[in-house]
């Protein structure tokens, strides 16, 4: 028997990954330029956004596109407590509070009616709320027609974290491309990978154009561009104390050809969530993610029942450890983490369906690069864990 560990995450990286990092080190240009803007061009294509802009994280990509709405001090930013911290870190960036808005019960994601509610006491209130922000948790986009037509109602933008989330072709379109602003991660453990790296989407010239110029320095060379017949490439003109959140050659030229293999990786995370399916679908001490349209399948959300077994969660992720098998949890929601507790003054139970969600869930492995092997001790495992500790 293969005892070695599987992880909870792998990239895939190949020859072709490798050559491509090569070519960009030997053209002796390694910071953002012709990779970086072929990289955009592409993925602006595969989704079907009128723009997109590659930056170094995710976290700046969301950073950028708040800023971009004119996001500042006193306004709210709705979202979910149910996602990582740099959902809600980015809303503290600029001034601005989140407005945190309960998952659905016995789901992973923000709730549309909650934030209906949320936006009719802040008109009430004469709260300033200028964007929803929702999270396409594990891959998965849910809800998006009502929240897109809430926040039309009301007025206000729609920025999706699609960190999870890319390729996930709903019948809308691609996530990410459904609101005004898409933004997604190329984290090592994402989906498709640069190392670090992230891309915004979107289908306003205005903002695409704020977003370009705030990720670098607030410079905007057409300013320049327009006052001088020649354009020489050493003037420059800082309209804005931006940021740096450009993205190298070196991650955009790996992000090439991740996106080339992005379909075949979608496959493969698809056919392993659907072995687990199956293998689990009679156990009562699990309840399953289901298998929706689209679904990207970045993570296997598993929940266990305790009532129905001798073990607890956090039990069930430990063994699972001895038997060789990486786990996560995604995610601690953010009202329990000591910031959001202690700023707000949040209580667990505050956001029961977050909570609740959280003390029963499990992130199995579920990456391209696993071995039929793999897929099958994940299984074993936890069926043997399960059976053995099953309450009778
Ligand atoms: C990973 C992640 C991010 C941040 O992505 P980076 O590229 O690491 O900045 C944002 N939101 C969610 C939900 C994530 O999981």
């Amino acid at each position: 028997m293969n005892t070695d560990f599987i992880p909870f995450a792998r990239p895939e990286l190949g020859r072709e990954e490798e050559e491509a990092v090569l070519r960009v080190l030997r053209s002796g240009w390694i910071t953002t330029a012709s990779e970086a803007k072929a990289f955009e061009e592409e993925f602006a294509r595969y989704v079907g956004a009128p723009y997109a802009l590659a930056v170094n994280s995710a976290t700046a990509g969301l950073h950028l596109g708040l800023e971009a709405l004119g996001v500042g001090p006193g306004d709210r930013v709705i979202t979910t407590p149910y996602t990582f911290a740099a959902t809600a870190e980015v809303i503290r960036y600029l001034g601005a509070d989140p407005l945190f808005v309960d998952i659905e019960p016995g789901g992973f994601h923000i709730d549309p009616g909650g934030i209906e509610k949320a936006l009719e006491q802040a008109r009430a209130e004469k709260t300033k709320i200028k964007a929803i922000l929702p999270v396409h948790i594990g891959g998965e986009a849910r809800g998006m027609d009502k929240i897109i037509a809430l926040a039309r109602g009301f007025g206000v933008s729609v920025v999706e974290d699609a960190a999870h989330a890319f390729p996930s072709l709903t019948r809308e379109g691609y996530a990410g491309t459904l609101g005004d602003i898409g933004v997604y991660s190329f984290y090592a453990t994402k989906t498709i990978t640069t190392g670090e790296g992230g891309m915004v989407v979107t289908s306003s010239a205005e903002t695409a154009k704020r977003v370009s110029i705030m990720r670098l320095h607030g410079i905007d060379r057409e300013v320049w561009n327009r006052y001088t017949a020649k354009d020489a490439s050493w003037r420059y003109a800082v309209v804005e104390a931006g940021f740096k959140y450009n993205m190298p050659d070196l991650a955009a030229a790996i992000g090439r050809v991740q996106l080339g293999r992005a379909r075949e990786f979608l496959d493969r995370r698809k056919a392993i969530a659907r072995r687990y399916l199956a293998a689990f679908a009679d156990r009562d001490y699990l309840s399953l993610p289901e298998d929706s349209e689209g679904h990207a399948w970045h993570l296997f959300l598993l929940r266990v029942n305790e009532e129905k077994l001798r073990i607890t969660r956090d039990e069930f992720i430990d063994r699972l450890r001895e038997k060789g098998i990486g786990t996560s949890v995604h995610f601690i929601p953010l009202h329990i983490h000591p910031y959001y507790e202690k700023r707000y003054g949040f209580k667990p139970m505050d956001f029961p369906a977050a909570f609740r969600t959280y003390r029963r869930v499990i992130s199995l492995p579920v990456y391209s690069a696993m071995s039929a092997g793999d897929i099958g001790r994940v299984i074993d495992a936890v069926i043997s864990l399960g059976d053995s500790g099953r309450r009778t």
